[in-house]
């Protein structure tokens, strides 16, 4: 909100309209109204573009307001230790997904291998293949809730990166790194690859 707030009074200061500076930066005027609105990040290679058409810095930008001589270094770190944190964050969840993918695939084989070829009731094996299927579900579910929020999804039309919705990302056809869905930003539908690293 106070980066959005800064951007808005910087373009102003600069008697730029949000389509003139959208211009400028060859996106649409949607996606500087959205900064501006405090609902989404200006993307990394973007910054600099940005930076030098408002005549600011990158540290004031990400600290949403001119920072002065004295505390420059200071912010700065502040900055980019934030940055950091929220990529490591992103790697945790995504590694934590693989695990979760791994431990579910293990379990229900070793369950249908045992309700398969057990000497048991026909009960229990019934039993043993729900479980399975329960597992299965769960495992899924948890692996495919942690991949979803782990980083953006970037749009191969207008480049802009995104935390899709649960449902959206459930229903998105998808290969490994990609996945089918419609952009916030250009209302676009395509194959969007999935970034860890805002970067
Ligand atoms: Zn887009």
């Amino acid at each position: 909100m106070k980066i959005g707030k800064f951007i808005a009074g910087e373009r102003k200061a600069k008697n730029l309209t949000q389509r003139q500076l959208a211009d400028a930066l060859s996106i649409s005027d949607k996606t500087v109204s959205k900064w501006e609105c405090g609902k989404g990040l200006p993307e990394v290679s973007l910054m600099l573009p940005l930076c030098e058409k408002l005549g600011i810095t990158v540290n004031d930008l990400l600290s949403g307001e001119k920072v002065s001589e004295v505390d420059y270094q200071k912010k700065a770190e502040e900055n980019m230790v934030d940055l950091m944190k929220e990529n490591e964050e992103n790697k945790k969840r995504m590694v934590l997904s693989v695990i979760c993918g791994v431990i579910t695939i293990i379990a229900v084989c070793s369950l249908a291998v045992i309700a398969s070829f057990l000497e048991i009731p026909a009960a229990a094996r019934i039993g043993l293949l729900i479980l399975a299927a329960a597992t299965a579900a769960a495992g899924t579910g948890a692996a495919a809730m942690l991949d979803a929020k782990a980083g953006y999804f970037e749009c191969p039309h207008c480049k802009a990166l995104f935390v899709p919705s649960m449902g959206d990302y459930v229903k998105g056809v998808h290969t490994i790194t990609r996945r089918r869905l419609t952009c916030p930003e250009c209302g676009k539908t395509g194959m969007c690859r999935h970034r860890v690293i805002r970067q």
